[in-house]
């Protein structure tokens, strides 16, 4: 057996599970375990994750990206300033505290679609170097993209933000083709103060894919 999440997920390497639901015998492993049964601490799994990137670089040749979607993150994460990412999904990704991606290098195609931020997440000064998705993303807390620079297409998709939000992306999209310089904010909806500075809101029909 190995873990229903890493199914359901599509994940290439389905890891070992450490848990199983007694209401219904599913398996879980220790990235898609309840908080609460992951059975390692907050620093323990938080190395796991920085492993599992660090460990992707060597094979980032390939399309393939990092899978951590469905992830279920049990407390505050800090990457390090200047990590370098690959294409990376967290798509579905639970993101239960603060997450921290401040100067983050996305060097290739970032999906956070679905990913449910419940902490405050910080990109502040990121870099997104390939395609960078947010659709239906929901942020609950302080989100800030301050200084924030997209170099390809970036879509905000009926994403959602509950609180304050900070969107100042730096004007860097001279550096790209006229036709790769979209950015995308469909439904976007911010229920809290917002600041969107240096941002071009455009609807969903004059956004070319
Ligand atoms: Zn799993």
């Amino acid at each position: 057996m190995s873990c229903c999440k890493c199914q359901e997920h599509g994940w290439a390497d389905p890891q070992p599970p450490v848990w199983t639901d007694p209401a219904d015998g599913r398996e879980y492993c220790v990235f898609h375990a309840p908080v609460e049964h992951k059975g390692i601490s907050v620093a323990e799994f938080n190395k796991k994750i920085f492993r599992r990137i660090e460990d992707f670089g060597g094979s980032a040749q390939n399309n393939s990206r990092c899978d951590l979607s469905g992830v279920v993150f049990p407390g505050e994460i800090i990457f390090e300033e200047n990590t370098e990412f690959p294409s990376v999904s967290f798509n579905y990704a639970i993101f239960t505290s603060n997450i921290d991606f401040i100067n983050a290098f996305f060097t290739g195609e970032t999906e956070f679609d679905n990913a449910h931020f419940k902490g405050d997440a910080d990109f502040f000064g990121s870099q997104f170097n390939g395609s960078a998705s947010f659709n239906w993303t929901k942020f609950y807390g302080y989100t800030d993209f301050r200084e924030t620079e997209f170099y390809n297409k970036s879509k905000f998709k009926r994403a959602l933000f509950n609180g304050e939000l900070k969107f100042c992306p730096l004007n860097n999209f001279k550096k790209i083709p006229a036709k790769r310089k979209a950015i995308s904010y469909t439904t976007f909806v911010a229920l809290h103060s917002t600041i969107l500075r240096n941002s071009t809101l455009k609807t969903a029909e004059n956004y070319k894919d």
